[in-house]
């Protein structure tokens, strides 16, 4: 416990304001907050610790078990029967949600899109199965909010309620950032002995990242939180650090206070998508590879691949100094990892192979494996 007492009070107090929010319970929380001596060394950087919301528990983990505790709670609340997602095929978020309609006997409708990662059932994809969400896939050039706008209209129709979560639904949104103001106490709890949270680097699409700047606000912290984005904004989900800014207004607000934060603290980096939503480049590949060998944490290659990217990146460049330490929130993704087999095993190829075989074939994605 490192928190002067002024910042435990103010804990307190934030803890108060959002225990009058409805919530159910999902996570496994607190979620620790490593050390990485060996990284830190390797780079010569800044002191860097990981908070793992990968280890949040419920199917495989992520930033979306910490957040439908919020949403949820809103949903139930407000009389939902049943819960509307739609999103690209391996989607992290459809994972979790499914895994949590399951927890909480609410049925899941997810809209995925039949994209480049929706065959072989792989990943994310394959566990929404197996969760037993009612899928019902669209056309990878269909809007996903237009779809989930369409099934909510049949569903009431049905008299049913249905609660709209992720792009197009903002209170949800908003909700997810309220379950981030949280766990920035976790991590001020927790940071060692005499140590300060200079930096906050997540991959985030807005509400992340609007909940750890109101956290750090609510605490008085100096502390600059960067949210690394997987998409460009030419995407449908991307949000402007405008629209961020709104998130933390709205984040604040529903806390009880109103929020100084403005546009020049909303500190979002786009320069690591690569080639665009949901592709990996060479970067990634090497952020996942490095991390992994030096401390044996893995990443996803969608989101945390290319955040960390992003802070090696500006490790490498001097943004920091020695003294100074650098949280990376850790936001999960991991069942990516193996949708993405083609991708991560490229640098390998050869190496498993007897030398007289001449490689691997690449299998191709249009051929589905059974
Ligand atoms: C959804 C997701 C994010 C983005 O979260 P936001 O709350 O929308 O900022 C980041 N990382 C992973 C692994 C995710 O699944």
């Amino acid at each position: 416990m490192n928190a002067t007492e002024a910042v435990q009070d103010r804990i307190a107090t934030g803890r108060a304001a959002l225990a009058r929010l409805p919530h159910v319970s999902l996570a496994a929380l607190p979620t620790p907050l490593d050390a990485c001596p060996r990284l830190t060394e390797a780079l010569a950087g800044p002191t860097i610790l990981i908070k793992r919301d990968d280890c949040t528990g419920l199917a495989f983990g992520g930033n979306k078990v910490r957040q439908h505790e919020y949403v949820l709670g809103s949903a139930i609340a407000a009389g939902a029967d049943c819960l509307v997602q739609g999103s690209a095929s391996q989607s992290n978020h459809s994972r979790q949600l499914a895994a949590a309609g399951a927890k909480l006997g609410l049925e899941t409708f997810l809209l995925p899109k039949l994209d480049a990662m929706s065959s072989p059932l792989q990943g994310n994809y394959l566990l929404d199965h197996l969760l037993g969400a009612t899928i019902i896939p669209i056309a990878a050039e269909q809007s996903t909010i237009e779809a989930k706008a369409a099934l909510v209209t049949r569903l009431r129709a049905e008299g049913r309620t249905p609660y709209v979560t992720g792009m197009g639904s903002d209170d949800a949104l908003a909700l997810a950032a309220v379950a981030y103001v949280d766990a920035v106490f976790e991590i001020v709890e927790q940071l060692p002995e005499g140590r300060t949270l200079d930096w906050i680097y997540t991959a985030s699409q807005g509400s992340t990242q609007a909940g750890l700047l109101v956290g750090c606000e609510l605490l008085g912290l100096p502390t600059r939180v960067v949210g690394v984005s997987p998409m460009s904004d030419s995407h449908e989900a991307y949000i402007a650090p405008s629209g961020v800014l709104d998130l933390v207004r709205q984040t604040a607000s529903a806390l009880g206070f109103e929020s100084r934060v403005t546009l020049d603290d909303i500190l979002a980096d786009s320069d690591f998508v690569g080639p665009g939503y949901g592709q990996v480049n060479d970067a990634t590949i090497e952020a996942i590879r490095t991390l992994a060998s030096v401390e044996g944490v893995l990443l996803d290659p969608v989101y945390t691949g290319k955040a960390f990217a992003a802070l090696l990146s500006h490790t490498r460049a001097g943004r920091f100094t020695a003294d100074e330490t650098v949280v990376f929130l850790h936001t999960g993704g991991l069942p990516g990892i193996f949708a993405y087999s083609d991708e991560l095993a490229h640098p390998y190829r050869g190496i498993t192979q007897p030398p007289e075989s001449g490689g691997t074939p690449k299998k191709s994605r249009e051929e589905p494996r059974e």
